[in-house]
C-alpha cells in the first residue's frame, strides 16, 4: 500500500472518529457537551478536504478539497475559541468581541470563496507523489490573511487557557494545562507543515488528535490525582483525627489532628499502633464499628466518638481501613451541664420536680426491704416573709431551708423542690421519727444577719404502701395530709391515712355542694339573742347553719374552716349578710339589731365596705342596725389599710365589734388603736362555770378598761345566772349565751322576740 492510500485511510478513520465523538458530545448532559460537539463536527470538513487532496490525481477534486480544508479550518478555529471559553467557564454571550470574531470569520470565508473567481489567494501546482499526480496548494500573499485569522483565533484560545491556568489553584491548573499544552503542540505541528510545505499536510491529524483529547478531558477525564489532592487536603484539615491503614492493618497516613491526638511529631508513623491501642479497645474488634470512649488524659477528661470502617473491593478483598476519632468533650460537657441544670433547681441546688419524680420512681422500683415514706414540706408563712422582707431575702430563706432539710436525712434522702415554697423528700420509713421531727420543726429558724427568724414548716407524710402509684399522686396524698394542719402553729407533721383521705373527700363534697345549698336555702341563718344588763333582748348574732340533705344539720365548725381555707367563705358571708338585711327590713318597726360575722378571708375576695354599703342601701336600713363582727386576726397583715377600712365602715354608720377578744394573741394595746365600738369577750374566761379568781380579775379589767375607752363590753358564753349577775356587777353591758337562749331559727326568734315586742 502506498503512502497516499495510508493517509486516505487515516483521514477516513479520523472522520468517523470525529463524527462519533461529536455526536456523543452533543448528546452529553454536561454544559461543555454542545461547544465540544460543534468543535468536533467542525473538524470533519477539513479532514475530508485533506482526504480529497491526498486520494485524487486530478485537479478539480483537489481544488475542491482545498476549499473544504481552508474554509473548514476557519470554522474549526472559530468553534475552538467557543469551546475554550466554555471549558474555562467563561461566558461571552453578550460580549462585543463575539460579534467581531463572527464578522472576521465571515470576511475570511468570503475572501477564500472569492478565490474561485479571483484566484488571488492561492493556486495549485502539480507534482509527482507515489508515482501519481498530486495537486498541492501554492499560497499567494492574501492567503496570509486567512492564516492571520486562524492564528489569531488560536492565540486567543491559548491566552485564555494560559491565564486560567495561572490563576487557578494548583490542582485545578492541571485541568487547563492539559488542554493548553496539547493545543500548543497542535499549533507547532501545523506550523511545521505550513512552513515546510511537505507534500502531505499532516496538520489535520494534529487537530483531530487535539479534538479527541479535548473530548476525553472534557467528558471523561476523572482527575484521580486531583481528587486525591482534594480529599487529602480536606482530610488533613478535618477536625476529626483520621488514621488510614493498608490491607495488612499497617497505618500509612495520619492527618494533622491525628498527630496532635497521639502527640507524634514528624512523619514517623511507627508509634501510631501502640498509641492507638486504647482507642481500638473501645470497639468490638470487628471491621466496622462506632463507639464512644472516655479517658483521663494529660489534658484532662476527654470524651471521644470513634468510627472504624473497612473498605473492600468488589470481590470482598480488603483495600484498607480507617479509624476516625472525634473529640466530643465540649459537647459532652455542655450536655452534662444542661442536664444538670434541668435536673437541679437553680436556687437551692435540689432536684427539680420532674427529676425528683424520676429519681423517686427509680428508687421505688429498685428492690428494697424496708418501706419508704414520701414527705411534702410546705413553708407556711413564706408569702408573708416575701411580702415583708422582699424577694431577695425570701430566696436566702429558701436556700437555708433547703440546706437544713437536707441535713435531716443526710444518708438516704432524695430531695427536690416541688414549687416556690414546697419541697419533696423520699426516705426510708424507719428514718422518719415524727416526734423528733416535731421538735426540729418547732424550733426551725433561719438566721438572717444576727436575727433568727422562725419559719413555720408543715410536713405531710405518705407511707408508700402502694409503690405502683405515680409519684405525683403520692405527693398529692402527702400534700393533703399537710393541708389538714391548716393554721396549726403547734403541730407540724401529719401522716396521710384513711381519715385524711375521707376528710379530703368530705371537703371536696362540701365545697362542691355549696353553690347549690345557697340557692336552695339549705344554708340558713340562726339567730342567738343578745341581751342587755336588765335581761332584755336587744339584738341577735346571725350564725350560719346548713341543713344538708345527705349529712343532716351541720354546725359551722363542720364547714366554715374548710371554706376559710379555700376562700368560699366569702360566698357564705355575702349570703348571710343579705339574709340579715332581709330580716332587718322586715323588722323596721323594731330597734333590734343583727350582728354578722366577717371572716378575715373576706377581705381577700371582695370589697367588704362596698358590699355592705350596697346592701343597706338596697334594703333601706340603718347601717347601725347591722353590726359587724371582726376578729383580731384581721389585723395580722396590712394593718394600716385595715385600720382605715374599719374607720371608713364606722363613718358609713356601721358598728364594728371585735369578736373573740382574749382568745388569740390579743393585745390590750390593740384596743387603744382599733376603731371599734364594742368588744365581744371570748368565752374562755367563763369556761369554769364559776369565775375563778384570775379570770375574774382579768374580766373586771377588760370591762373597766373598755368602758374607759368608750368601747361597749359584751361577754359571750354566759351560761349561768351567777355569771350574769357577776358580770353585771363588773359593769358589763351586753350578754350572749345559753343562759338566755341558744341560737334558734329565724322563725322561732321572730315569734319570741319580734312579734312579742
Ligand atoms: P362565734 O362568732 O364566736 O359565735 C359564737 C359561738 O358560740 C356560736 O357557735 C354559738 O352557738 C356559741 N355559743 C353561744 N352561747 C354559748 C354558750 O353559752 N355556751 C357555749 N358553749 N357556746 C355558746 P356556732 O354557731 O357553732 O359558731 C361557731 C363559730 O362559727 C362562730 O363563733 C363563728 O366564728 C363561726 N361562724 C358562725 N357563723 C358564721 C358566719 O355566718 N360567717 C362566718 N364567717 N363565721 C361564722
Ligand atoms: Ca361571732
Ligand atoms: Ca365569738
Amino acid at each position: 500500500m502506498n503512502i497516499r492510500s495510508v493517509f486516505s485511510l487515516i483521514f477516513i478513520t479520523l472522520s468517523v472518529a470525529l463524527a462519533v465523538c461529536g455526536r456523543v458530545a452533543l448528546q452529553s448532559k454536561k454544559a461543555i457537551g454542545k461547544p465540544l460537539g460543534r468543535m468536533l463536527y467542525s473538524l470533519i470538513p477539513p479532514v475530508l478536504g485533506n482526504l480529497l487532496i491526498v486520494s485524487v490525481s486530478t485537479k478539480l477534486p483537489a481544488v475542491i478539497g482545498c476549499y473544504f480544508y481552508y474554509i473548514g479550518i476557519d470554522f474549526t478555529v472559530f468553534f475552538l475559541l467557543h469551546y475554550t471559553l466554555a471549558y474555562c467557564n467563561i461566558s461571552w454571550e453578550s460580549h462585543k468581541l463575539r460579534g467581531l470574531v463572527s464578522f472576521l470569520l465571515v470576511i475570511d470565508v468570503v475572501q477564500l470563496a472569492a478565490n474561485i473567481f479571483l484566484g488571488h489567494a492561492f493556486g495549485m501546482e502539480r507534482i509527482e507523489l507515489s508515482g501519481r499526480a498530486y495537486y498541492r496548494m501554492v499560497p499567494y500573499l492574501p492567503q496570509n490573511l486567512h492564516r492571520m485569522f486562524v492564528y489569531a483565533m488560536l492565540a486567543a484560545s491559548l491566552t485564555i487557557l494560559l491565564l486560567k491556568m495561572l490563576h487557578s489553584s494548583r490542582i485545578y491548573s492541571r485541568r487547563y494545562g492539559v488542554i493548553f499544552f496539547s493545543m500548543l503542540a497542535v499549533i507547532l505541528w501545523c506550523t511545521f507543515y505550513v512552513v515546510s510545505r511537505t507534500p502531505l499536510d499532516r496538520s489535520m491529524i494534529g487537530y483531530t488528535a487535539f479534538g479527541l483529547l479535548s473530548f476525553y478531558f472534557s467528558l471523561y477525564y476523572r482527575p484521580v490525582k486531583l481528587l486525591n489532592r482534594i480529599l487529602l487536603d480536606i482530610s488533613a484539615e478535618l477536625p476529626d483525627a483520621l488514621f488510614f491503614f493498608d490491607d495488612t492493618g499497617e497505618c500509612n497516613w495520619v492527618n494533622n489532628e491525628g498527630r496532635q491526638l497521639l502527640e507524634i511529631p514528624g512523619k514517623d508513623l511507627s508509634e501510631v499502633a501502640p498509641k492507638l491501642q486504647p482507642f481500638f479497645e473501645g470497639g468490638d474488634g470487628g471491621d466496622n464499628w462506632t463507639s464512644t470512649l472516655e479517658m483521663n488524659t494529660t489534658k484532662g477528661w476527654k470524651h471521644y466518638v470513634l468510627e472504624r470502617k473497612t473498605i473492600r473491593d468488589g470481590r470482598g478483598y480488603v483495600d484498607g481501613s480507617f479509624l476516625s476519632v472525634r473529640d466530643d468533650t465540649q459537647a459532652q460537657l455542655n450536655l452534662m451541664q444542661e442536664t444538670y441544670r434541668a435536673q437541679h433547681d437553680d436556687l437551692t441546688g435540689l432536684y427539680t420536680r420532674p427529676y425528683l419524680y424520676e429519681r423517686i420512681q427509680k428508687k421505688l422500683a429498685e428492690p428494697h426491704d424496708q418501706p419508704y415514706c414520701l414527705v411534702f414540706a410546705n413553708v407556711r408563712n413564706f408569702k408573708l416573709i416575701n411580702d415583708v422582707f422582699g424577694v431577695e431575702f425570701g430566696d436566702g430563706v429558701l436556700k437555708q431551708i433547703a440546706a437544713t432539710l437536707r441535713r435531716f436525712f443526710p444518708m438516704d434522702g432524695v430531695y427536690g423542690r416541688l414549687s416556690g415554697d414546697t419541697f419533696g423528700i423520699l426516705i426510708p420509713r424507719s428514718q422518719f421519727d415524727t416526734e423528733m421531727m416535731e421538735k426540729k420543726l418547732t424550733n426551725f429558724t433561719v438566721s438572717t444577719g444576727d436575727m433568727p427568724y422562725h419559719v413555720l414548716i408543715h410536713m405531710g407524710v405518705y407511707e408508700v404502701t402502694d409503690p405502683s402509684l405515680v409519684v405525683s399522686v403520692m405527693f398529692d396524698r402527702a400534700r393533703i395530709a399537710a393541708s389538714g394542719l391548716r393554721n396549726d402553729f403547734h403541730t407540724h407533721v401529719a401522716w396521710y391515712d384513711e381519715k385524711v383521705r375521707e376528710n379530703m373527700l368530705w371537703e371536696q363534697q362540701i365545697s362542691g355542694d355549696l353553690e347549690n345549698a345557697i340557692l336552695q336555702r339549705q344554708i340558713v341563718p340562726y339567730l342567738q339573742p343578745l341581751v342587755n344588763d336588765s335581761g332584755k333582748v336587744v339584738g341577735a348574732e346571725a350564725l350560719v347553719r346548713w341543713n344538708h340533705p345527705e349529712f343532716g344539720f351541720l354546725p359551722p365548725i363542720k364547714f366554715i374552716p374548710i371554706f376559710e381555707q379555700n376562700g368560699m367563705i366569702a360566698e357564705v358571708d355575702r349570703y348571710m349578710w343579705r339574709c340579715a338585711c332581709e330580716r332587718l327590713q322586715e323588722w323596721k318597726d323594731n330597734d333590734l339589731f343583727i350582728s354578722v360575722n366577717i371572716s378575715p378571708k373576706d377581705f381577700y375576695f371582695m370589697d367588704v365596705a362596698e358590699e355592705l354599703k350596697n346592701l343597706v342601701k338596697e334594703f333601706q336600713i340603718e347601717p347601725s342596725r347591722l353590726r359587724l363582727e371582726i376578729t383580731e386576726s384581721v389585723m395580722i397583715s396590712d394593718v394600716e389599710n385595715k385600720l382605715k377600712l374599719l374607720a371608713h365602715l364606722r363613718e358609713a354608720g356601721f358598728l364594728v365589734e371585735m369578736d373573740d377578744f382574749g382568745s388569740g394573741y390579743s393585745s390590750l394595746n390593740m384596743l387603744k388603736n382599733m376603731p371599734i365600738d364594742l368588744i365581744k369577750i371570748d368565752m374562755v374566761f367563763l369556761r369554769n362555770s364559776d369565775l375563778d379568781d384570775k379570770s375574774n380579775k382579768i374580766l373586771r379589767h377588760i370591762i373597766s378598761m373598755s368602758t374607759d375607752l368608750n368601747i361597749v363590753p359584751l361577754t359571750e358564753g354566759v351560761e349561768t345566772q351567777k355569771q350574769f349577775s357577776d358580770l353585771t356587777l363588773m359593769g358589763c353591758k351586753l350578754f350572749q349565751g345559753y343562759f338566755f337562749a341558744k341560737p334558734m331559727s329565724v322563725g322561732d326568734f321572730e315569734t319570741q322576740y319580734v312579734r312579742a315586742a
